[in-house]
């Protein structure tokens, strides 16, 4: 599954068209019909946001140390993502698929699955303070897909906030890279890097509380 490329030509990978949520696109595919490819192939790519972590610790009534724990086997684990240590959802070692992959070939969390998930076969392209969806024409193989609006498929709930977070949580972690890689001293970036994970993902959020204001807060 590739969700997100950096430093790739649009028009390669895309039909060359920026697309808004209330925009019609052709992506449907019948629940996936029995396909789970690109659940099969995420290695590390479905990166999490806090939005997506609190999504698992409310869904799963679990934390962020829970999930990279041992029990019975970690579901996400750390990585690099341009010089920040963020967590990705990590693969089953038996299966090489993601976790959440149940035996059915279904998503287990479907209802709170992360926004890459939910994007797929989508991307976002982050331009003059803003950012619109992008068609990627070489992902998901299925036939005669269907018109769908963007919003439906995202199926997220208050989609104004949820875009507002993204385009914050974007301009956050380029702000945070630029601050990085000011910073020469190794230990230095690494007490950093761990105190941003820290802050936005480690330190349990209160799922009885609405994400926005915490996340804000922080
Ligand atoms: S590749 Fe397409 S049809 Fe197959 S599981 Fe993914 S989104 Fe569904
Ligand atoms: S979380 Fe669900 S939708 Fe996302 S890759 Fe895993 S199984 Fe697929």
């Amino acid at each position: 599954m590739v969700i997100m490329k950096r430093d790739v030509d649009i028009n390669e990978i895309s039909d060359g068209r920026r697309y808004k949520s209330n925009d019609m696109i052709k992506v449907g595919c019948a629940e996936c019909s029995g396909c789970s490819d690109c659940c099969r192939q995420v290695d590390d790519t479905i990166i999490l946001d806090p939005y997506d972590l609190y999504q698992l610790e409310k869904g799963l009534d679990t934390d962020f140390d829970s999930l990279m724990g041992k029990n019975p086997e970690p579901v996400i684990e750390l990585g690099n993502a341009d010089g920040l240590l963020l967590p990705h959802l990590k693969i089953n070692n038996s299966s090489g698929a993601c976790s959440f992959l149940n035996d059915d070939g279904r998503c287990s969390i479907h209802r709170f699955r992360p926004g890459f998930c939910r994007l797929y076969p989508l991307g976002r392209i982050y331009e003059d303070g803003g950012f619109s969806y992008f068609l990627q024409i070489h992902e998901c193989p299925y036939p005669n897909k269907t018109k769908v609006k963007i919003k439906k498929w995202l199926d997220i709930d208050d989609l104004p906030a949820y875009e507002a977070f993204v385009l914050k949580w974007h301009d956050l972690l380029e702000d945070v890279r630029s601050e990085l890689s000011g910073i020469s001293d190794l230990s230095d970036r690494s007490r950093y890097t761990v105190a941003f994970l820290k802050r936005f993902y480690q330190t349990p959020y209160d799922t009885g509380r609405p994400f926005y204001e915490q996340f804000y807060e922080r």
